[in-house]
C-alpha cells in the first residue's frame, strides 16, 4: 500500500487512468522535428505562434496553438540550432521539448508526426504514412545483461485499432537513432527491432511520454527507401515537400477522427 499522503496506490492510479480514458480528449501536443513538416498543419488548424511561450527564454523551441473543432491543438518544434541555423533534429532536442511540453501543456495525447526512412523489404513505399505500433533505439548498444534491453528501450505506442481501421493506415514498428545514414551495426539492430520505418526522434518522444504516462501516437511518412538504391539524403530532400503533404492529409484525418472521442474509443 502507498504510504500515507505520498501519492496513489497502483490500483488507484489504474482507476484514474481508466476514468481519463473515458473522458473526451481535449488537449493534444504534436511534437514535430522540422518546421517544414509542421507548417501545413499550422496553416490547416489556423494555429498561431504563442508569444507568451511557456518555455525558457534561452531555448529556440517554438509553440503554435489554437482551437480546432473541440480540440486545443499545440504544435511544438525544437526550432533552429542557435549556431548553425538548421532544424534541431534528433533525440536530444526531441526529449527536451517532449518533457517541457508535458510540464507546460499537460496534454491528454501526444502525437509525434514526422518523416522517416522506410524499408521496402517490409512493404514501405515513398509517401506511405505509418501509425507506429512500437518504437525502439538502434544506436544504443550496451552488451551487458539487462542494460542491453535498456539500450534498445522499446516502448509501445498507445493502441488505436479503430483509428487505424477507419482511416486505413499502415502499421509498423519504428527504429530510432541519431544518424540519418545506416551503419552495418545500426542495420543489425534495426533488423532485430523488426522495424518498417526509421527516424531520429520517435523512441525518444515515446521514452519521455512513458515516464509521465501520456498516451502517444507516432505517425511517420516515408520520404526515402533505406534498402533502395538511391542515396538517402538526396531522396529525402527530393520527396520532403510531397511527403509532408501526405503527412498533413493523414494528420488532419486523425484529428478529425479524434475530435469528440475519448482515448478508449481510439
Ligand atoms: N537535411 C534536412 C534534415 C534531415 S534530418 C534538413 O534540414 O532539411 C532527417 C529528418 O527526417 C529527421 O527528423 C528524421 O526523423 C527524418 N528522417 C527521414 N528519413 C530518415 C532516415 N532515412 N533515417 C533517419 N531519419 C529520417
Amino acid at each position: 500500500m502507498a504510504a500515507h499522503g505520498d501519492g496513489f496506490s497502483a490500483a488507484a492510479t489504474e482507476e484514474l487512468m481508466g476514468q481519463l480514458e473515458k473522458r473526451p480528449i481535449c488537449t493534444i501536443v504534436f511534437i514535430v522535428a522540422m518546421q517544414k513538416e509542421a507548417q501545413p498543419l499550422i496553416d490547416k488548424f489556423g494555429l498561431v505562434k504563442d508569444v507568451n511561450s511557456p518555455f525558457p527564454k534561452e531555448v529556440a523551441w517554438v509553440l503554435f496553438n489554437g482551437m480546432y473543432k473541440d480540440l486545443n491543438i499545440n504544435i511544438v518544434c525544437p526550432g533552429k540550432d542557435a549556431t548553425l541555423g538548421v532544424d534541431s533534429v534528433g533525440t536530444v532536442p526531441a526529449s527536451l521539448v517532449t518533457y517541457a511540453s508535458i510540464q507546460a501543456i499537460q496534454p491528454d495525447l501526444i502525437i509525434n508526426a514526422g518523416t522517416a526512412g522506410g524499408f521496402k523489404a517490409k512493404g514501405a513505399s515513398i509517401g506511405d504514412v505509418y501509425i507506429v505500433s512500437s518504437a525502439a533505439f538502434h544506436d544504443r548498444r550496451i552488451p551487458v545483461p539487462v542494460l542491453d534491453l535498456y539500450g534498445v528501450g522499446m516502448r509501445k505506442a498507445f493502441p488505436t485499432p479503430n483509428l487505424i481501421k477507419e482511416l486505413n493506415l499502415k502499421v509498423g514498428r519504428l527504429s530510432t537513432g541519431d544518424s540519418m545514414d545506416m551503419s552495418p551495426h545500426d542495420k543489425e539492430s534495426i533488423t532485430a527491432n523488426d522495424a518498417t520505418v526509421k527516424d531520429m526522434e520517435g523512441a525518444a518522444v515515446a521514452y519521455v511520454a512513458d515516464i509521465f504516462k501520456v498516451p502517444t501516437i507516432l505517425m511517420k511518412a516515408v520520404t526515402d527507401i533505406v534498402d533502395g538504391n538511391r542515396p538517402t539524403s538526396e531522396e529525402f530532400l527530393e520527396n520532403l515537400a510531397a511527403v509532408t503533404a501526405k503527412l498533413y492529409e493523414s494528420a488532419t484525418k486523425v484529428i478529425d477522427f479524434i475530435s469528440g472521442k475519448c482515448l478508449s474509443e481510439l
